[in-house]
């Protein structure tokens, strides 16, 4: 089955710099409809001049724009946001042809992204600093937050358009010019945000896209003009991205990767603990970053629960993203998902019970209308009992449709295993029990805490980050941290003195 939505490319992604659009490349990578398995386009790989291209652009851009008024900032804000909301349909299915995901889990991405624009459009209040008037005689104080300059964006191939909507709407908001490095697996829906971006009216060269792959990156860690970096991407190389970025003097906030606990106390609502773990599990086929990977069972809820989930999990639709009778797509390639399937192997070899065996058949060969999937990426849901902490399965991140269960005997255990672990993206808590639920709240060591919620993404105006292992730097992204991350501070003390009692003063300035 093919998209029914024409890409914004004519079979290759190149990059925006300046508002033109740059196609020529020295290096291409393949882009696959995962869905068929065969290669749609091809993108162009940036080399250092193109970065540095990008990055003149962007800074080129930055004194103009930083002196746009906020009204200007913000009309350009709801005009976006209007096109976001009239090209939902094809954004998604753009994602969709090159993600994997289903349609409608595509269209969810674009509605979380929208809250992001909502909460920058609030730029004119967000902007006021603080003011004391008189401080010492005649002396005021008032603060001014000014933008950084160029900013980078390096994104995940997960949520092609959330997560640059994370960054680009409050960076620019706050007056900076910004340069996206999207995911090479599915890097055309950029393509698609930067054209709606420029019929909102944004000046060319505010926001400009390079695609690429290491290469890029790199030049954007070291580049002397980019002020600062929001990456979103695995731990491995959110560490690097954060020790090489800070090691040339940028700001830098670096998302990692995630292993997100959700933990059943034995008087849970069975059913909704079940059919939560199975949405936060296999949606998107696990390839988010809030997914549930662990189901901590305390006590004696383990068997109905794990029984509950093995027969949500046999009836679920594995198909084409764009087939709306599919609840589950494709993984991103063909080599992530046969990592994912030796995952599933290292569990069985380890120790674990096989409840359901996503390897087997039957296999994803063809789509409603007849098109040829047997080369797709396809692999079916997965659930693993009685996993250990020291298991494969559980010590790495999978970011695919593999649920482990872990069995232990108290909400004390469940706790530890949450804090013990690594990462600290999201937990989450089943229970009926109040008092329970304040001391998980209070007690477990990750960013974003669900109390009877699978997947607690923030709204749009909290920040969104995890602990641990899930965050480097000290900034979370999108609402008000976002604010803090894309401006600095700037403290001035005025005196209107009265000429009359002027007097030299060599003494050091006190305020009385
Ligand atoms: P990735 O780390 O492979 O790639 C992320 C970005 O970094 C891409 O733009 C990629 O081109 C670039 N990149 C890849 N390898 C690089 C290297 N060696 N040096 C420099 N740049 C490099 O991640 P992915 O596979 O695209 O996305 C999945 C990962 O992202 C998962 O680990 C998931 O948990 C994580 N993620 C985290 C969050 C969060 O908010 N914490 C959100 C979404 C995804």
């Amino acid at each position: 089955m093919t998209s029914t939505v024409p890409a914004p490319h004519d079979g290759v992604v190149g990059h925006v710099v300046g508002g033109s659009p740059v196609r020529e490349a020295e290096r291409f990578g393949p882009v696959h409809d995962p869905a068929t398995g065969h290669v749609t386009a091809r993108v162009a790989l940036a080399s250092v001049d193109d970065v540095d291209r990008a990055v003149a652009a962007a800074l080129a851009a930055f004194p103009g724009w930083a002196s746009t008024g906020l009204s200007r900032r913000v009309e350009i804000l709801f005009a976006f946001h209007e096109l976001l909301r009239t090209h939902r349909d094809e954004i998604a299915h753009l994602v969709s042809a090159e993600h994997g995901k289903v349609v409608s889990d595509a269209e969810g991405e674009v509605s979380r992204a929208l809250e992001n624009v909502e909460f920058a459009a609030g730029i004119p209040h967000l902007l006021k600093g603080g003011f004391s008037q008189q401080v010492a005689t005649g002396v005021d104080v008032h603060e001014v937050k000014q933008p950084l300059g160029v900013m980078a964006g390096i994104t995940p191939f997960n949520f092609p358009a959330m997560v640059p909507l994370w960054m680009i709407p409050t960076a620019i908001a706050c007056g900076n010019t910004f340069v996206l490095k999207p995911s090479e697996r599915d890097p055309s829906v950029s393509l698609l945000l930067v054209r709606l971006l420029a019929q909102a009216g944004l000046p060319d060269g505010v926001v400009n896209v390079v695609q690429g792959d290491r290469v890029a990156v790199d030049r954007l860690l070291e580049h002397p003009d980019v002020a600062a970096v929001s990456f979103v991407g695995s731990t491995p190389v959110a560490r690097h991205v954060y020790e090489t970025g800070t090691r040339h003097g940028k700001r830098v906030q670096a998302l990692g990767g995630a292993k997100n606990h959700l933990v059943v106390l034995p008087d849970a609502e069975l059913d909704a603990a079940a059919d939560a773990a199975v949405s936060a599990g296999y949606g998107s086929a696990g390839e988010r970053c809030m997914a549930i990977s662990v189901v901590v069972a305390v006590g004696e809820i383990g068997d109905r629960l794990v029984e509950a989930i093995r027969t949500r999990v046999a009836g679920l639709v594995v198909g084409p993203g764009n087939d709306p009778t599919s609840q589950m797509g494709p993984l991103i390639t063909a080599e992530h998902r046969d990592r994912v399937a030796a995952r599933v192997q290292s569990a069985l070899d380890e120790g674990a019970s096989l409840v359901v065996d996503g390897r087997a058949g039957p296999l994803v060969t063809a789509g409603a209308d007849g098109a040829d999937l047997s080369g797709g990426f396809f692999l079916r849901p997965s659930l693993v009992d009685h996993v250990q902490p020291e298991h494969t399965v559980y010590r790495e991140e999978v970011f695919g449709p593999v649920l482990s269960v872990v069995r232990v005997e108290s909400f004390d255990d469940a706790l530890r295993l949450v804090n013990e672990n690594p990462y600290g993206n999201g937990a989450a808590l089943f229970t009926r029990d109040g008092g329970a639920a304040r001391r998980f709240e209070v007690e477990a060591q990750a960013g974003m805490i669900g109390i009877n919620v699978p997947i607690p993404v923030p709204v749009g105006y909290y920040s969104f980050g995890g602990w641990k292992g899930s965050l480097f730097g000290d900034s979370h992204i999108y609402g008000p941290e976002a604010i803090h991350f894309s401006t600095r501070t700037k403290v001035v003390t005025s005196r209107w003195p009265d000429p009359a009692t002027s007097a030299i003063d060599l003494g050091f300035p006190r305020n009385r």
